[in-house]
């Protein structure tokens, strides 16, 4: 069943691929990257206009393609291919903003803005992220659209604003003003994707849950005075005294299934006592000692666990004068399904009964997602199809993308973009961000078997 299966799937994909040439979709990944939406301008109204007009000219109905936004410069595209309406639909969600980019900070001539294709790589700004996954859901909506292919759910396309920074986040604006035309069963989107070694893909990484950005404020006051005359009362070396209890808090470790399941995928890439205290979590049979040696690096110990960081700090009025008052910023991740009030009651006994410890503004809860799921499960069915034998791994997102509000609004969310990429590889974000062509192109076709596997 399941090779009769896989064939099915290649004949009806090989066919249809030529629905839409690896040429046309070039050109539309192209065109969406030169269409320079950098924050902090980051006008998105261009993008969602030349994506809305190649999605009329294959033959979507006008009433299916919407642009719409809170503002001239900050509009997002919503596109509907309509399904037999049996459940409700899936979401194929990306964001058409990118970060700042400047060619002098990039190499080797490189333009951000403009498509360069060199030693089998795509170089641009947004190259991956976001606009990869826009242009991928741009073209296979087209080719859906061409092959009349009726899913038994619609399929709703959302490409939108201000992700990266901005205060007029399209998710947020389309969850408030348009809920109606994005709500889903399920929505794909960044947040997660493969990795190579040497060459061959070893995991899957789909993003399944996000830590939740959540900041406080330490503030610290007293009565000051001539700095000629200094007593021990100081709130500098008060705040200080705090702070650097903060660097030695660490707050409970979580071990749960996803967990597991990732430490189970990254142990092959560490060798000695970390490869074995990682499998050893993964066993979910680990000694204090193991947990430390993990929490001792950076990016494992942020799979584990909420952390508080001091992120700012101010303070003083005069060279000459005592300290009246002292501010820090700590900024904390919160572990998936962790209190908030836990984390500011943990603060707080840190830092002592004389600063005053406040969240800044309110908190966005982000529950973890089920990884045992039929959506994980189509998932890792599809993803077989690809790459044989890869294991399809839960991540949770340290950092923050849309992902996070569609969940808290009732939205199950997979990051996964099937884009493959050597390990420990990241140019998001930073100088001279690139795709392997044959990344993008396999991605490509990942994504369409998947909306199709899930509208199904
Ligand atoms: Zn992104």
């Amino acid at each position: 069943m399941k090779k009769y299966l896989f064939v099915m799937l290649c004949c009806c994909a090989s066919l249809a691929r030529a629905q839409v040439p690896d040429k046309e979709f070039i050109d539309i990944y192209r065109e969406l990257i030169e269409i320079d939406t950098a924050q902090p301008e980051a006008n998105t109204t261009p993008a969602a206009q030349a994506m809305a007009k190649r999605l009329l000219d294959a033959g979507f109905d006008p009433r299916d393609v919407e642009i719409a936004g809170p503002a001239p410069d900050r509009q997002n595209l919503i596109a509907r291919l309509r399904g037999a309406g049996e459940g409700k639909p899936i979401l194929l969600l990306a964001h058409i903003d990118v970060v700042a980019a400047h060619k002098e900070d990039w190499t080797g001539g490189l333009d951000p803005f403009k498509l360069t294709e060199r030693d089998g790589y795509y170089y641009a700004r947004g190259s991956i992220d976001d606009k990869a996954m826009a242009s991928i859901f741009v073209a296979n909506m087209i080719r859906m659209k061409r092959e009349g292919f009726r899913p038994k759910r619609d399929i709703v396309l959302a490409l939108t604003a201000d992700e990266e920074s901005g205060n007029r986040n399209g998710v947020e604006w389309l969850i408030r003003n348009r809920r109606d035309a994005i709500d889903a069963q399920v929505a794909l989107n960044e947040g997660a994707g493969g990795s190579w070694r040497h060459g061959k893909p070893f995991i899957q990484g789909v993003q399944v849950a996000e830590k939740v950005y959540h900041t406080f404020d330490f503030e610290l006051t007293g009565p000051g005075g001539h700095s000629s005359v200094p007593g021990r009362d100081n709130v500098i070396y008060d705040m200080a005294a705090a702070l650097s209890r903060l660097s030695e808090l660490q707050l409970p470790a979580h071990v749960d299934d996803a967990a597991k399941r990732f430490f189970a995928a990254v142990a092959p890439t560490e060798t000695g006592s970390l490869a074995a205290a990682l499998e050893a979590v993964a066993r979910g049979e680990y000694t204090d000692a193991q947990l430390k040696e993990l929490s001792a690096s950076p990016r494992l110990n942020a799979q584990l666990r909420t952390t508080c960081v001091a992120t700012r700090i101010e303070g003083g009025h005069a060279d000459n004068a005592l300290p009246q008052r002292v501010h820090a910023t700590v900024n904390c991740r919160i572990f998936p399904g962790e209190k908030s009030s836990f984390v500011e009651a943990e603060l707080k006994r840190v830092a002592g009964d004389r600063i005053r410890v406040r969240p800044r503004g309110e908190e966005h809860p982000s529950g973890p997602m089920d990884i045992n799921s039929p959506f994980m499960k189509t998932i890792e069915r599809v993803s077989e199809t690809m790459w044989p034998g890869t294991p399809v791994v839960p991540i949770m997102g340290t950092g923050a993308t849309d992902g996070a509000k569609l969940r808290n609004a009732g939205i199950p969310v997979y990051g996964v973009s099937g884009i493959f990429l050597e390990y420990g590889e990241n140019r998001l974000h930073g100088q001279d961000e690139r795709v392997p062509v044959k990344s993008l192109l396999d991605s490509r076709e990942f994504l369409y078997r998947l909306a199709r596997a899930l509208a199904s």
